[in-house]
């Protein structure tokens, strides 16, 4: 299978951004922006926003995605929300591991693989994040760290769950910063995580798997980005909250 019979999916991260009125006003503008894409739209919106953007989406071809999820089923983890809380609203994706997470909120690599085979069991698409920081990448230790993280996050994901996870290689420096890393940093390093799951599944499994790059990619860089024989979508911070924006993205990935 090679690119071409991949999904390309753009998804929108949105951060701590957006009321529930305002993610309404955002998604009828979003709407006609991604209507003919030829690739997986998603939005991962605030939790106070999932009931709007599932009801607003409803019929069209926006998926919805929540940005975090517990590992748990239920009890007393204050705060938190489970995976079943989520499908039950009729969120489809989640991501998880995020760095903005990991640097936060304390995320590790072993509560991220809790998460990721929480949300497949539940029956989410999992979007798994993975990424090296500045100092990693002058360490020259960013393919060791990236296999090790993906590999970790998988821990327990049978090759059949594996069809229910998208890999985002987001390095923590491109991340909200507008740097950029080029396309031959970015396409290096999603080649190495379908190296990685070629030996830790199959190579149907790899060819199969998508995989998104993020980190600053907008209207201007995505058509290089995505034009990368490992580069299947985005995973899209500030210019996911613009709606031409987003939807010059989508228009790229539809190519
Ligand atoms: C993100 O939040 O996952 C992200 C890639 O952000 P940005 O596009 O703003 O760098």
């Amino acid at each position: 299978m090679n690119k071409a019979k991949r999904q390309a999916v753009i998804a929108g991260n949105w951060k701590m951004n957006k009321t529930a009125a305002e993610a309404a006003e955002l998604i009828n503008e979003l709407i006609p922006e991604v209507s003919g894409a030829d690739c997986g739209v998603v939005i991962c919106t605030p939790f106070t926003d999932l009931p709007v953007a599932v009801s607003k989406t409803a019929g069209t071809n926006i998926k919805v995605g929540a940005q975090n999820v517990h590992f748990e089923k239920s009890g007393a983890f204050t705060g938190e929300i489970s995976a079943d809380m989520l499908t039950e609203l009729g969120v489809e994706y989640v991501v998880i591991g995020h760095s903005e997470r990991r640097q936060y909120f304390g995320e590790t690599d072993v509560t991220v693989n809790k998460r990721v085979t929480a949300a497949l069991a539940a029956g989410l698409k999992v979007i798994l994040c993975v990424g090296e920081s500045k100092t990693e990448r002058e360490q020259g230790i960013t393919a060791e760290l990236v296999a090790l993280q993906t590999k970790i996050a998988l821990i327990g994901v049978s090759e059949a769950d594996l069809a229910n996870v998208i890999i985002a290689y987001e390095p923590v420096w491109a991340i909200g910063t507008g740097l950029t890393a080029t396309a031959e940093q970015a396409e290096d390093v999603c080649k190495g995580i379908r190296e990685v799951i070629a030996s830790l599944y199959s190579n149907s499994a790899a060819e199969a798997l998508t995989i998104q790059y993020g980190g600053s990619m907008n209207a201007k860089n995505a058509d290089e980005l995505l034009a990368m024989p490992n580069i299947d979508g985005g995973l899209i911070g500030g210019a996911s909250l613009k709606a031409p924006d987003f939807g010059a993205i989508v228009k790229a990935a539809s190519k």
